[in-house]
């Protein structure tokens, strides 16, 4: 039997404001749309950790059995600088800066974009559409708005008709804002917009006889709003009514809000069922940001070479360290942080490089089922990754009772335990053992070191506690931990 009938998850839904007992359309099948980048400068760890957040959620899905669709889309043309439809396509702004085709902007960055992905061990999405690709899907959707009565055209630009929308719909049903709230807060119009209204959204825009990124369309040479690639492609790959629909928190308003607007406007539907919404990450208590040097970017996390981190950690350590936080909360990326999740991450990998040597009894004292459960309710109740990790760590000492006897194993408890911690720790956190994969030279590394462990004992043994603490603290600045035990020394690498 498929474990996704023997698991209910709850979702926090931004719809409805409440964590939601989930049920997906078709029994067994799941679409998931999730926001992807605009591709115009490396990838912001700020997205890196949203996307990771439906990484997981899509590993988690796929675990339990669903067929999952999962679409994530690249954003190669429409999204300006401002999100009042004015300022420049950020594509073309950068292709203009760098004296390069827009095209080789979106190229290098779609590029950099998976390179850290891949980096991060990320799943590839089912379907990775891009704006660019679906001009004629968004052309058809902008006509069908306009037949219905929800847009209007202005000078060769078309926009949606957000007040006429709001009288018989709910302008603001996600973000939970009052369309008057929105236009006693809005500056007036300085009379360079076509816009009947502020709060109107392009769904096309002429383009300037300069702009390179245009294609052709009944109303002028130009291209599509932003907020209406993803309705297109939404529709396109996964119908008119999906189960979830993610992103960043800040996409909830105005680009959520607008999706919604476009769906119903032209389909009658309400597209989504589960809006789902990952929460910032900042960077010492503050907003990163380049312009205050409050910044760091994912590469400079795997070389070290940033001033806001004393050493370098591995893709694995940066994974776990945010994955210690819920989605929903606000991640502070700090140092302290750092270091603290790759002592964790190290006494992980450990024990898990211990599970094939535990020996079992014909019995069990440790209770695995119910320990599985825990892990499996920590992750339906709205993919709480904290919570599960705080399960592996039980998980952890469970190993070390086996190892030293105070607790003991039947064989096919055994196999369960070793089943789920692979499968929590790999398959659905996303991990790896790092320590594995760059084992290039580990042989004269375990030489070396075990050399200088034996000399460290012998100053000890003599009373040089000098010598022996240089001998470790130079180890662990070289990235290497010394770990005393019952059974002598051991070490362990990042
Ligand atoms: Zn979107």
């Amino acid at each position: 039997m498929e474990l996704y009938k023997q698991q209910h998850i709850k979702i926090y839904n931004s719809l409805s404001g409440e964590k939601d007992d989930f049920t997906p359309i078709n029994p067994g099948y799941i679409g998931m749309y999730v926001c992807g980048p605009t591709v115009y400068s490396n990838v912001h760890l700020g997205n890196v950790r949203t996307f990771m957040s439906f990484d997981v959620i899509f590993r988690y899905l796929k675990h339990l059995g669903y067929k999952v669709r999962y679409v994530r889309n690249i954003t190669d043309a429409g999204h300006l600088e401002n999100d009042a439809d004015v300022g420049e396509d950020r594509i073309a702004k950068k292709a203009r800066l760098e004296e390069i085709e827009p095209m080789e902007v979106v190229q290098r960055y779609t590029v950099d974009f998976h390179n850290i992905l891949n980096t991060f061990n990320f799943l590839p999405p089912s379907i990775e559409p891009t704006a660019t690709g679906h001009i004629i899907e968004q052309i058809e959707l902008i006509k069908t708005i306009i037949d219905n009565g929800f847009a209007y055209e202005v000078n060769g630009s078309v926009y949606f008709d957000v007040h006429k929308y709001n009288k018989t719909n709910n302008y603001g049903i996600l973000s939970k804002r009052k369309l008057e709230d929105l236009i006693h807060n809005t500056r007036e119009l300085d009379g360079q917009s076509d816009k009947k209204n502020p709060q109107d959204f392009a769904l096309w825009k002429k383009a300037e006889p300069t702009h390179i990124m245009r294609w052709p369309s009944p109303w002028s040479d130009g291209f599509p709003g932003w907020h209406l690639e993803c309705t297109a492609m939404s529709t396109k790959y996964l119908g008119e009514h999906f189960d979830i629909h993610g992103g960043g928190m800040d996409l909830k308003f105005p680009h959520h809000e607008c999706e919604i607007a476009q769906n119903q406007a032209a389909k009658g539907n309400t597209p989504v069922n589960y809006w789902m919404h990952a929460n910032m990450l900042i960077m010492n208590g503050k907003k990163m940001a380049k312009s205050t040097g409050n910044f760091i970017l994912p590469t400079e996390i795997f070389s070290g070479n940033n001033p806001h981190i004393t050493k370098a950690y591995t893709p694995s350590v940066a994974r776990f360290f945010m994955l210690q936080a819920h989605y929903r909360s606000i991640l502070d990326f700090t140092n302290d942080g750092l270091l603290a999740s790759e002592k964790g991450y190290n006494r992980l990998m450990e024990a898990v490089s211990q599970l094939d040597d535990l020996k079992t009894a014909d019995t069990s004292s440790l209770k695995i089922e119910a320990w599985q459960q825990k892990c499996y309710d920590a992750m339906n109740d709205d993919f709480n990754t904290p919570i599960l990790i705080a399960n592996l760590f039980e998980g952890v000492k469970y190993i070390n009772q086996i190892k030293e006897g105070t607790e003991t194993i039947s064989e096919k408890d055994l196999d369960t335990f070793k089943k789920s911690i692979n499968a929590f720790i790999f398959d659905i956190l996303g991990l790896k053992n790092d320590k594995s994969i760059s084992s290039s030279g580990t042989d004269k590394l375990t030489g070396a070191v075990e050399l200088l462990i034996k000399l460290r004992q012998e100053a000890r043994a003599n009373k040089d506690f000098a010598l022996s603490d240089k001998i470790r603290n130079e180890l662990a600045e070289a990235g290497i931990q010394l770990n005393d035990g019952k059974e002598g020394t051991t070490f362990s690498t990042q």
